[in-house]
């Protein structure tokens, strides 16, 4: 049986997410920019929570942690490489770990470039990942730590599992990404589909921050750096492919 999966906007534009395996009642939260939206959230699912994964160490992802571990008991899971700056970690990970949710195993893929130690968390049974501020709704994460490089091969492993994942984000900047993916993106019928889908989507207030793997290769402009289309609208028809995508967030940055 698949796992259940809640949404839950937190702060201004951030998404913690909840997992739940209707089997054994295991409950994974993804995230915790804040509390009390995460409480709401297992009241209204009845859900008991059992387990805390972090994607990495910013403050709008980790602040409410130590509280929600105080107030369930649950145990943390996050990044071997960046254990010095998350919460005290029960469980700590490196590429190739898996967590366990029940009767469903996740697979921890490093993702670095936003920071240096971001983490994704993979479920492939229920086709889900949690990639936080890695690979985001048409867009990616801002390079705080990281080189282009790092971010390329990142977005490369993401763009590897099956079309068919959910890729649940950190935060819902839809509006502002589409926006620069028209600006960079032009011609791009399914880009133009999509917006006019998300407006519809924006009014009846559905979370913004999730979307398919198929859908993002389609109109994501960084994880279409490599086509030769996109090289040659970018005058960059002879660069490499890491080159194409950190022109793109290099213009994203100043946009
Ligand atoms: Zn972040
Ligand atoms: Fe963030």
């Amino acid at each position: 049986m698949p796992l259940k999966m809640r949404a839950i906007p937190c702060l201004r534009d951030n998404y913690a997410y909840l997992l739940h395996d209707p089997e054994t009642g295991r409950t994974a939260v993804v995230d915790v920019p804040d509390v009390a939206p995460v409480h709401d959230m297992l009241a209204q699912t009845g859900w008991a929570l059992s387990d805390i994964l972090i994607t990495h160490h910013h403050d709008d992802h980790i602040a409410g942690v130590m509280r929600l571990r105080e107030d369930t008991g649950a145990a943390i899971w996050g990044a071997r490489a960046d254990a010095h700056r998350l919460p005290p970690l029960e469980h700590s990970l490196a590429e190739g770990d898996t967590v366990a949710i029940g009767s469903e195993t996740g697979h921890v893929l490093e993702v670095p470039g936003h920071t240096v130690g971001h983490i994704a968390f993979h479920f492939p049974q229920s086709r889900l990942a949690f990639t936080a501020d890695s690979l985001m709704v048409c867009g990616c994460g801002r390079l705080f730590e990281g080189t282009p490089a790092q971010m390329w091969d990142s977005l490369c492993k993401l763009m590897a599992l099956p079309d068919d994942t959910q890729i649940c984000s950190g935060h819902d900047y839809s509006a502002a990404n589409t926006a620069f993916a028209e600006s960079v993106d032009p011609d791009n019928a399914e880009l133009h589909a999509r917006i006019a889908q998300m407006a519809q989507d924006r009014a009846a207030g559905r979370p913004m921050a999730v979307a398919s793997l198929a859908l993002e290769k389609a109109t994501n402009p960084f994880l279409r750096a490599g086509m030769p289309y996109m090289k040659t609208t970018h005058g960059l028809e002879d660069a490499p492919d890491v080159d194409v995508f950190a022109h793109l967030r290099a213009q994203k940055d100043r946009f």
